[in-house]
């Protein structure tokens, strides 16, 4: 249970999907019953119908993860539905048009959450406009129903537009480091626990850096905050054209990165390091010249927590300096076969 709410506090979109199932349900499964008792079998089925869909994608969602394509699903139901309920019910059934606005904003993104509604609307209209359609009594009334919910669905779609937008932000600032765009700290967190466990689950196998520019506090002393801030900025650039396009690179803060690296073994591991070395070495430029970085290594064994494994790779980061910076050293490896690069001297 425990799990179930952990889950819905996470995920935004697929509690919202719940959310959504749940009042879709509770709301149209009395109607459901009551129109079939009444003998209105069109109507009935089709709330039926919406029903078992509803129930469907809920679980289609929570099954799979994805909250994208139950949306869409359940827009596309919801709006049909929708339409044949009020072409058959008449001026009753329009009154559903209001809740379908809503729920169409909350299940879809609001471009395609407009599209479905519009669409939705023409069709009514249309139904409504051909000859010995009953759905409006009078084309005033008609045109009420339009300008009514054409109000409704352009404010619905603004504030969905702009929820989406201040989420991302919002997204964004709690993930991101703000000046290299990289993970965060807190970002790092989350994927390093996440490795563990796929470790602990799959066996799948894991490295991880951890990065520190040598002598940077030179860089800022002589030429200036700024400066040292564009030489991060084109580090973590570097570092990130620079390896795998599945290797995470955070900001572990200051002028430390860590990089994670799936699908890699010890070799692999030393491999990275060793490029990641001379690929800063050889191409990153303050103004007083190379800019060189230390790394410590270590693979994922059985550290007991993501801090352990951190720490690991800490050590080896501070054996790396004290053997002269500008080069690694990978936990586990034999460190005669360290490699301390020379930096080359750069013509800009
Ligand atoms: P070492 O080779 O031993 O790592 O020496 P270092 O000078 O790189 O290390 P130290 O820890 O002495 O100094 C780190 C410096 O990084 C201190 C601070 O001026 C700088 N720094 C930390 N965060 C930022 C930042 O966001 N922007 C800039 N420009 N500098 C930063
Ligand atoms: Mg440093
Ligand atoms: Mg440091």
């Amino acid at each position: 249970m425990a799990e179930f709410w952990n889950r819905l506090k996470h995920d935004f979109q697929l509690s919202i999907i719940m959310l959504v199932g749940l009042c879709a349900f509770v709301g149209v499964t009395p109607y459901a019953a009551y129109r079939l008792i009444e003998g209105n079998y069109l109507v009935g089925v089709v709330d039926s119908i919406l029903v078992l869909c509803t129930i469907g994608a809920v679980r289609w969602a929570w099954v799979t993860g994805d909250t994208i394509r139950p949306g869409q699903f359940l827009a596309v139901i919801f709006s049909v539905g929708t339409v044949i309920v009020a072409n058959n019910l008449g001026i009753n059934g329009l009154f559903w048009f209001y809740t379908l606005i809503m729920f169409n904003f909350f299940v879809v993104p609001p471009l395609q959450s407009l599209l479905a509604t519009s669409l939705a609307l023409i069709a009514i209209c249309v139904l409504g406009l051909m000859p010995g359609g009953q759905i409006f009594e009078s084309n005033y009334q008609m045109m009420s129903f339009i300008v009514t919910s054409g109000i409704a669905s352009f404010f619905a779609f603004v504030f969905a537009f702009r929820g989406r937008r201040q989420r991302e932000q919002l997204n964004t600032l709690a993930t991101l480091d703000p000046l290299t765009s990289t993970g965060n700290r807190r970002t790092m967190e989350r994927e390093l626990t996440i490795a563990m466990a796929e470790q602990r689950r799959y066996g799948k196998q894991y490295g991880l850096l951890m990065l520190d520019l040598d002598h940077f506090k030179r860089v800022n002393d002589l030429y200036g905050h700024k400066a040292g801030d564009q030489v991060l900025v084109a580090v973590a650039n570097l570092l990130e054209s620079a390896s795998r396009e599945s290797d995470r690179l955070f900001r572990l803060g200051g002028e430390e990165f860590v990089l994670l690296l799936p699908l890699v073994d010890m070799l692999g591991l030393e491999r990275a390091a060793q490029h990641l070395c001379s690929a800063v070495a050889e191409q990153i430029r303050s103004p007083g010249g190379p800019v060189t970085v230390s790394i410590g290594g270590a693979p994922l064994r059985r550290q007991e927590n993501w801090q352990a494994w951190l720490h690991e790779a800490d050590e080896c980061l501070y054996q790396a300096k004290h053997a002269g910076r500008n080069g690694y050293i990978i936990s586990g490896l034999d460190v005669s076969s360290t490699k301390a690069l020379k930096v080359v001297s750069g013509t800009d």
